[in-house]
């Protein structure tokens, strides 16, 4: 009987077992690919991600990017962000997520590739996870299968997430252009309908994707090729295509069922102005270990702890919705807010990203509002 099974070895599904493993716990890794498996996503971890790793991911860092530069091609407005650390680290999921899996084994962590989870049942004081190969029993199950997984479903849960659809492109191409491109986060608004577009640079090559919030019909791979021309590039030497599939919380209100908890995409917790998820993915990991090993094997307990923590994150995602209206709620309400505070904006999300401020901080307290929407032009002109 293991303490924990762990479904998915993405960030979330590793963290949980370093934590677990590390204070002496039984665990049990379950991953339906072959590792390293390719995982579509920017790679992009922010920069307050160091902040709760126990261990340093710098192994796997391609590139460290210390500017960012954020376009709004319906307004024609630029804005440069730099800082004197790090605002993002770009690395491929590939190896960042294998990195953090060997950490895990190192501190004891049971790993099973090529084990697809096929069913979950919960039975009298312990959880049966049957996969393609064999079953397992479990005191508890950390479900981090991601945005597609299976927990969810088995459960009979209706999870109340928006998936919104993401393309990432991994292009290859020339050198001269590569080098205009691979120095600075870019991010450009007014291309992809109520969506954005970005390029992340890693060693070679870059990660170049595209979002939309609005549903299901705009076809992103149509937006890609205009996006090359606006980047400047003329030719691709080689190209590869993914795409996949982003989870916002939308309204739902458990991340525990009996001895199951959802961590991650599993339970939706993407953040919906960036679309960053890793963060909340490794924070909820961490959350449901501590809950685990605090709430001493107890289900009601474990399940009580972690409804708690995770209460801190849906905190920051419900005032994050409230930014992620005013960008992408409709083409005029975005000019409007580019126009009069873009630049503002830009810099608040920087220090968002590299932990500086919170967004419950930002805009919990009106006063803040004021602040970010400062009238400056209708400030006197100093004399
Ligand atoms: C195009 C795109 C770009 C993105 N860019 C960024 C970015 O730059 N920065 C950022 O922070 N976030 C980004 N995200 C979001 C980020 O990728 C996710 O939020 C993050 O990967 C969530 O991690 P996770 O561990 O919860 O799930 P995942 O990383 O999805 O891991 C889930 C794991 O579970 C496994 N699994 C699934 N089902 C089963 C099963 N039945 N049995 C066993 N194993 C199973 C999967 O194979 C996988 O390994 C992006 C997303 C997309 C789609």
């Amino acid at each position: 009987m293991y303490d924990v099974i762990i479904i998915g070895s993405g960030v979330a599904g590793s963290i949980a077992a370093y934590k677990l493993a590390e204070a002496g716990k039984k665990v049990l890794i379950l991953e339906k690919e072959t590792l390293p498996r390719y995982k579509t996503c920017g790679g992009g971890v922010i920069s307050k991600v160091s902040e709760l790793l126990p261990y340093k991911i710098d192994p796997v860092v391609e590139c460290k990017l210390y500017k960012s530069d954020i376009y709004d091609h319906a307004n024609d407005l630029h804005f440069i962000i730099e800082r004197d650390i790090p605002i993002i680290n770009m690395t491929m999921r590939s190896s960042l997520d294998h990195f953090m899996l060997t950490k895990a084994r190192e501190v004891g962590t049971e790993i099973k590739e090529e084990n697809e989870v096929i069913d979950i049942n919960e039975k009298n004081g312990f959880v049966e996870v049957i996969t393609r190969n064999q079953s397992y029993e479990t005191k508890f199950v950390i479900a981090a299968d991601g945005a597609t997984g299976i927990t969810t479903r088995k459960l009979g849960i209706q999870i109340k997430v928006k998936k919104i659809p993401a393309i990432e492109h991994e292009v290859v191409i020339e050198k001269d252009q590569f080098e205009k491109l691979n120095k600075t986060a870019r991010f450009d608004f007014g291309l992809v309908p109520n969506g954005y577009a970005w390029v992340f640079p890693k060693k070679v090559h870059l990660s170049i994707g595209l979002l939309t919030m609005s549903k299901p019909g705009i076809n992103l791979h149509q937006y890609f090729k205009k996006y090359l021309e606006i980047l400047g590039i003329t030719k691709l030497l080689s190209e590869e295509k993914h795409g996949y599939i982003i989870p916002f919380h939308s309204g739902q209100k458990n991340f525990s069922y009996g001895r199951i908890l959802l961590a991650g995409d599993a339970a939706g917790l993407a953040d919906p102005v960036t679309a960053e998820g890793i963060s909340y993915a490794i924070t909820s990991g961490i959350y449901a270990a501590n809950s685990f090993i605090n709430g001493k094997e107890n289900a009601e307990t474990v399940c009580k702890l972690y409804e708690f923590e995770i209460k801190k994150i849906l905190t920051e995602l419900k005032y994050a919705r409230y930014l992620a209206f005013l960008i992408y709620k409709s083409p005029l309400l975005r000019t409007f807010v580019f126009k009069m505070y873009g630049e503002k904006l830009s810099n608040l999300m920087t220090d968002v990203i590299t932990g500086k401020v919170k967004y419950s901080e930002l805009l919990k307290n009106p006063l803040n509002y004021l602040k970010l929407f400062k009238l400056t032009h209708f400030k006197k002109n100093p004399r």
